[in-house]
């Protein structure tokens, strides 16, 4: 439905905004571009509907080449939707919902009952709103206004560049899942713009990572996730990774190093000397290769009198996980397991880390902060 073929973009000043850029999508499939400001979202975008031309390479539609169609019906056939919805603050709902119709000479009544339907579409009374002017519609209606727009003429394709980038967390899930809804129905082929990589995740079937004018990587949100291309991307998903694909997030990046662990012929005395120190009511207990044996509280300890060694108190551990399991895994098991902690060990037993419902709290936390650095 749309391919890119080896295409660039070189601005009049020389600046090279996209370099060489390849990727098809299919009919109905949402694209989402993504990648931080100036990597060439925008730019890619608008050689779509040759709002910028191309400088280099091939861009093909419904298998036509747009170098050789008409600009302006090209543009006709493509909804645009951009950050601000873009509406003609003189016109009002309904004529800047009709715009596109009204440009291609649709008789009015046609016109009339397609506008209605559009509203209604994106959740909009049409009695309520389609005499009133956009400034009389908060962000997140202007928005409605913008895709009902983009929609009225039944493009083939619907380009959005960061449409709800300025909406408020709350009014631009309900207008993402809106999206999806519809797109349930109408099988769009959308191009989509944004910045914020649980967006991408969300709404696109494939997402295409750019960066500098280059693309880094095109695929499912799940390759993506699994089979990250490079350290760029991995950098861009990982605020993300943790708790939407804990299932991607290694448990040794959630775990804690260095656990409180003792081997079984210790004495309970010194074995609670030492937690004392540690500041920990449970010990892992192990043999002297480091393997895991057992696990022992302080209050094992203060209720046994008659023991010699730890090894005669400690409990088997019924929850274990292996270093190649996943943050999902350890999420699974926290609630149910014995003193809170899972213990982890190597293939062959020895023991390497504990997870705890701290460390994996500290780790979902640590994922909270850097996104409110990346908000403020
Ligand atoms: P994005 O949408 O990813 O933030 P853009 O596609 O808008 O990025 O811009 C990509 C790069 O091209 C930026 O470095 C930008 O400054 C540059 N650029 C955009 N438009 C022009 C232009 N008309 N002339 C020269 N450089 C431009
Ligand atoms: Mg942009």
């Amino acid at each position: 439905m749309l391919k890119f073929e080896n295409v660039s973009k070189k601005y009049p000043n020389g600046y090279e905004a996209v370099k060489n850029i390849s990727f098809e999508i299919g009919e109905g499939e949402i694209l989402v571009l993504i990648g931080p400001s100036g990597c060439g979202k925008t730019t890619t975008m608008k050689m779509i509907n040759r709002l910028v031309p191309h400088t280099g390479g091939k861009i093909y539609v419904g298998g036509k080449d747009i170098s050789k169609e008409n600009p302006v019906t090209l543009r006709k056939n493509m909804g645009y939707v951009i950050q601000q919805a873009g509406l003609f603050p003189h016109y009002t709902i309904e004529d800047n919902v009709g715009l596109i119709p009204e440009l291609k000479k649709w008789d009015p009544e046609k016109k009339r009952s397609r506008v209605t339907e559009m509203l209604r579409l994106v959740g909009l009374a049409p009695e309520a709103f389609a005499k009133r002017y956009p400034k009389q519609l908060s962000g997140g209606q202007q928005q409605r206004v913008g895709v009902a727009r983009a929609l009225a003429a039944d493009p083939e394709i619907i380009l959005m560049d960061e449409p709800f980038g300025a909406l408020d967390p709350i009014t631009r899930e309900q207008l993402q899942d809106e999206l999806l809804r519809l797109q349930q129905n109408l099988k769009k082929t959308i191009v989509f713009v944004t910045h914020d990589m649980e967006e991408a995740l969300k709404l696109g079937d494939k997402i295409a990572i750019l960066k500098d004018g280059e693309l880094v990587q095109i695929d499912t949100p799940d390759q993506i996730l699994s089979n990250p291309a490079n350290e760029f991307v991995e950098g861009f998903i990982g605020k993300n990774r943790i708790y939407q694909n804990p299932e991607y997030i290694p448990i040794t990046d959630v775990m804690r190093e260095n656990p409180s662990t003792s081997i079984a012929e210790r004495s309970p005395a010194k074995a609670m000397t030492f937690m004392r120190q540690r500041k920990t009511d449970t010990l892992l207990v192990s043999d002297r290769e480091g393997k895991l044996l057992g696990i022992v509280s302080a209050y094992d300890l203060s209720s046994q009198t008659t023991a010699s060694n730890i090894g005669e108190i400690m409990h088997p551990v019924s929850f274990v996980l292996e270093d190649s399991a996943t943050a999902r895994d350890a999420l699974a098991l926290i609630n149910e397991a014995p003193y809170g902690i899972i213990p982890v060990v190597t293939q062959n037993g020895v023991i390497t880390g504990v997870v705890t419902r701290s460390s994996l709290l500290t780790a979902f936390a640590s994922q909270w902060s850097n996104e409110k650095e990346e908000l403020s």
